[in-house]
């Protein structure tokens, strides 16, 4: 756990400089880039979205897209750019009953009981936010959309037999669904 933490500080250096209350003021400046909603709708939830801020980060609605997920369905799949590589991404699905969003690497990890806690992506506002910490590592943007594009096809099979053949962590892979 401990070493973890460290690898993620590394990661995370600049952004973890910064207060709940300087993000959450720099959120309010550019409010159009995260959110639909009006600064005076996030003003009311203020207590609630900084005390999210000391483990999350909020996104620009550029940063993160909605995919589908392998049964096909749509807005259960969020794609989000680790934010200061756009080549890695990390996946998150929701939950069918319970309204939360996991990080999917981390959630099996959890799973295997190869961790302790799992990371749980929140919206509010319509603003996501999505925890400074994982567990996993992150996944090679190229493959994963590779993997959607099958699904977009229509083709959910071929998208299955490349969780079996590709490693999707970033830098384990040397592009092999190619020659799928
Ligand atoms: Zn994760």
């Amino acid at each position: 756990m401990e070493d973890n933490e460290a690898e993620s500080s590394h990661v995370f250096d600049d952004k973890e400089n910064l207060s709940p209350e300087k993000i959450f003021a720099d959120i309010l400046k550019s409010c159009e880039e995260y959110t639909t909603e009006k600064v005076e709708v996030l003003m009311l939830n203020k207590s609630k979205i900084l005390s999210l801020l000391k483990t999350h980060r909020p996104l620009k609605m550029v940063d993160y897209f909605y995919g589908l997920t392998g049964n096909l369905l749509k807005n259960r799949c969020l794609i989000v750019f680790e934010w200061d590589d756009k080549r890695m991404v990390r996946h998150y699905y929701k939950h069918f009953t319970k309204h939360m969003w996991r990080c999917i690497k981390c959630k099996q990890l959890y799973n295997h009981n190869l961790v302790s806690t799992c990371s749980y992506l929140f919206m509010v506002n319509g603003i996501v936010f999505v925890p400074n910490n994982h567990e996993c590592r992150p996944r090679d943007y190229e493959i994963v959309m590779q993997y959607q594009k099958f699904l977009e096809e229509g083709n959910p099979q071929l998208a299955r037999s490349m969780v079996h053949t590709v490693n999707f962590d970033f830098g384990e892979s040397s592009h092999a669904y190619v020659v799928i």
